[in-house]
Formats: C-alpha cells, structure tokens, sequence
C-alpha cells in the first residue's frame, strides 16, 4: 500500500514502512491511494476516540489484524490522556479548539507517539525481525519529549533524541534533561532545528553507518514525523473533532469546516489534508506560519519554495523551521503521484536551496491556503483570546488564530473553524507572560516564570511539568551535527558493556 515519495518501485507494506521510518532513496512513504469513510454514517457520531482511531487505522494499516490495531490502540489511548475524550474540544471567542495538549507531555505529539511504540512492536514481530529497533530523532522541542516519555524503557527499542542548543524553551529542554529510563540519550547540537533533522536524514540514510549499527543488532527507524506511523494516528482527531461539533449541533453532518493548522514540518496539516481526501467536509486547509514564513510565501507567491532567508528563533520554537520534511508527501499528492517530479524538486531544494511548483498547474494544491503571524501579532492575539475570551492559549495556537483573522480578512467565510491547539501555554511561560503584559527578567528561574503565570492566570501549573522542577538533569551534552554517528556509536557501546558486566 505505502512506495516511496521519489520512486514508484521501492514499496512497502505498512508494517515495514513503520519500521524503516524513511525510504532507501531518502523519500518518505505514502499510501498509493486514500481510503474512503462515509461520512454520513449516524454511528460516527457517538463514536469514542479508541474506536475512531480503530477504524481508520484499520483502513491504512493494511498487513495489521483488527485485534493488533485493538490492542495498540487500547495500550497508546487508555491511561496516557488526562480523560477518555483523549482530544476535547473547546469553544472559545466564536472559535473551536481542538485541544491536542493533554498527553503526558503537553503537547500534540503525545497523541501518535503514544501508540508509534505498539505498532513499532507489531511490525517487528510481523517482520520476523530480530534485530532491535533504535530510534533517532531531531526534534524542534516537543516531539522530543514525546517519544522519550513514549519509548521510555520499552523492551528492544532504544532512542536518541536531537535538540538544537538554542532553538527550545527552557521547560522544553527541562522536560528532555530531565527524562527517566535506560534505553535513551539526549544530545544538544549546534544549530538549529534544520541542521538537526538533516544530519538525522543524512546519517539514516548512510550506508556504513547502517551497516555499523546492523553489525551491533539494530535497526535503524526514526519517530519523526517523516514515519508514516506517526502520520496516520493524526488523522484521527480531525474526524472525532468534526463529530464533537455536529454532536453539539454547531454544524449538520456534511457540512463543509475550515481548518486552522500552526504548522513547522507540516506533519499535523497533511493529516488533515489526509482526513479531507478520506472524506471529510473541509473547505480550506489553512496553513499557519511564524516569522519563519517560508509556507505561508509558497502558498501566496504561486508555488516558490525558497529557503535562501534568515532563520529566525521565535517564542513559537515548534515551528522553526525552513525545511519541512513532509511538505515532499504534499508535492506527492499534488502532482497526481509523479515521484519523478519530487524527486527533481527535492534535488534542486538540496542543491540550489529554492524550487518551484507551480500551483496554479496542481490544482490539488488550493486545498490549501497559507497565511502568516509574526511575534507581535500572535503575541497581541493570545493578549487578546485571553482577556476577551477568557481563553489561554500557547505561542503555536496563537499564530494559529491570528494567521486565520488575517486569512479571513482576505477571504470573508461564514464556515465554521477548527484550529488545532498544539501545546500547553505552560510550556512556553516567558513567551505568554511577556505577550499578557507582564515581562520576564532573563535572569529570573524558569520555575518562577512558570509560577507567576500561574498566579496571574489562576490556571494550575500541569503536574507533568511541576515534576520535573527537582529531577536531576541527567543528559544535554552538545555534539556538532557532523558527528552524529560517534554520538550513537558511545550509546550503544556503553549500554553494550553495562548489561554485560
Ligand atoms: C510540532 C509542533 C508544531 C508543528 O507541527 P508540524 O506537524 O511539524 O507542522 C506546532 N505546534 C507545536 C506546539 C508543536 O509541538
């Protein structure tokens, strides 16, 4: 069911494109075609998430069994949510929120890595594969966190996670240091979140490289979004979303929705882009950028993807990005499956760091609207969402809301909205603070910060974060992206000695 994005000839079934995570020639995997859901079926209304994420799960997971997608779901949806909604949604100022934030680590990375593990094991086992899986991972803050708290001491499977030095907020980076259990490693790297993830690609993809970890009893995978393991469990909340809105008779079913996405490696919009291919009534697919706005320009220039521009650190880290991996699935689909042409395209951004893709000639691609915030307009919209509407939002989702004013200026729709909630406002407390009027001293504790956000907002500081206020800080030493490979070598080799002695 799943090829590569750059050649029609490397395939996989599902469970071996989990495992590998990127394709052989660099390219990223995607279904050949797009299951159907009827949209108009009664049932779907009162459906629980866990059943609505066996259902389409089932549709893309082609060599899983039911009850092997039952079980994942049951282990990845039951305890790790801070109710069994798993995604509530909110409405608030006119808008809905799909609160994405309430995993274990604050963040909407929690919803597929909580069960990127399980399938992970599935595959392994229906792979007849001996090897152990380790994971290597770059991470703009909040995947990162994610996936060690996910793959946290779970058998076979080791991990290795990439932060860029000064590209997270400092509650992201207490959230990786301070990570309990044996099977993982947290590295800084000099750079930012681009370098990160493309020496992550670079090293995957290297033939002595695999070769060396193959010789140590690994396999090598990744838990990036480029998996389209962790693309898949995306797609669920877009679906028990829209059901929340006709259950609360916002809109009838069928009804057409706009849906808002903050979006650094387009990851979580292309779920949404795969949930309106599946059939699910969405006019526009809006595309939020930061200042780093190099989507919101393709998608208002007609088509230039040009990456020769500063990049700039924002109190929105998630979404520094200039190079987002799965903008390649997007040009997939777009151009009609022509991997010939995306592989071109992916050739010319490496080497000439800008490529063109003409929209007005892929239709496919008006599915899709861009539009952007800079620091002081989300900063002055979470200002606003707050006081206005009593309604606290993180850096992400208030680039979110203001990238829509701003599209709605342009475009008048009477359509309801759906805008994807990324992350706890708490992770991000200077950031807020400063946006609410009430300015952080750089040398004050990141605690402390936390703490006045509290008692400005009356809002309770998330106990996941509370926690790791007196953890021992236990990894963050800093590598230069040019030796990833040592950096693993000394893992494993270490952990290889360790559980011999
Ligand atoms: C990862 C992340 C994003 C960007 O999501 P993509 O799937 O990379 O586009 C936005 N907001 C937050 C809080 C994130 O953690």
């Amino acid at each position: 069911m799943y090829q590569s994005s750059r050649n029609e000839a490397i395939r996989a079934k599902a469970s071996a494109a989990i495992l590998q995570g990127l394709a052989k020639d660099g390219g990223l995997f995607v279904p050949k075609e797009f299951p159907k859901l009827e949209i108009h079926q009664e049932k779907y209304r009162t459906m629980s998430y866990k059943d609505f994420a066996t259902e389409i799960l089932s549709l893309y997971l082609d060599d899983f069994s039911r009850k092997e997608i039952e079980t994942c779901v049951e282990l990845a949806y039951t305890a790790n949510f801070e109710t069994e909604e798993v995604v509530p949604v909110q409405k608030a100022g006119g808008l809905f929120f799909i609160e994405l934030f309430h995993g274990k680590t604050l963040a909407f990375k929690d919803l597929a890595l909580s069960i990127l593990p399980h399938l992970m094991l599935s595959s392994k086992r229906k792979n007849g594969e001996q090897k152990k899986i380790l994971i290597m991972t770059a991470t703009s803050g909040d995947t990162g966190k994610a996936a060690l708290e996910a793959f946290q001491d779970i058998e076979d499977i080791k991990i290795v996670v990439y932060y860029p030095d000064k590209g997270v907020s400092d509650m992201q980076k207490q959230q990786m240091l301070t990570q309990r259990g044996e099977n993982l490693c947290v590295y800084a790297i000099s750079g930012n979140f681009d370098d990160a993830q493309s020496a992550v690609k670079r090293a995957m993809t290297g033939e002595t490289f695999n070769k060396s970890i193959s010789d140590r009893g690994y396999l090598l995978s990744s838990a990036n979004s480029i998996n389209i393991g962790r693309l898949i469990p995306q797609i669920v909340y877009y679906f028990t979303s829209y059901f929340k809105l006709v259950q609360k008779n916002e809109i009838v079913q069928g009804e057409e929705i706009n849906i808002v996405v903050p979006t650094g490696n387009f990851g979580n919009i292309l779920a949404a882009y795969y949930a309106k291919k599946m059939g699910l009534p969405v006019h526009k697919l809006i595309c939020a950028s930061n200042k780093n706005k190099i989507l919101a320009d393709f998608f208002t220039n007609g088509g230039t993807y040009d990456t020769k521009r500063n990049f700039y650190t924002t109190g929105s880290p998630s979404m520094d990005i200039l190079i987002s991996s799965n903008f390649e699935r997007a040009l997939y689909h777009a151009s009609g499956g022509d991997c010939t042409l995306v592989a071109e395209k992916m050739k010319e951004l490496k080497e000439q760091g800008v490529y063109r893709f003409p929209i007005d000639e892929f239709a496919e691609m008006k599915n899709f609207a861009g539009e952007y915030a800079d620091e002081e307009e989300s900063g002055a919209e979470l200002k606003r969402m707050f006081e206005d509407a009593h309604y606290l939002i993180d850096p992400h989702t208030a680039v979110a809301v203001s990238a829509y004013r701003k599209y709605l200026k342009k475009n008048p729709d009477k359509r309801k909205v759906l805008i994807a909630s990324t992350a706890s406002p708490f992770k991000f407390p200077a950031f807020v603070l400063e946006a609410l009027g009430h300015g952080t001293d750089p040398k004050e504790a990141p605690f402390d910060t936390l703490r006045r956000l509290e008692n400005l907002t009356g809002i309770q500081i998330p106990k996941a974060l509370a926690e790791t206020e007196h953890l021992e800080k236990r990894f963050g030493s800093l590598i230069d992206a040019g030796h990833l490979e040592e950096s693993i070598f000394r893992f494993l080799d270490e952990k290889h000695e360790r559980e011999h002695e």
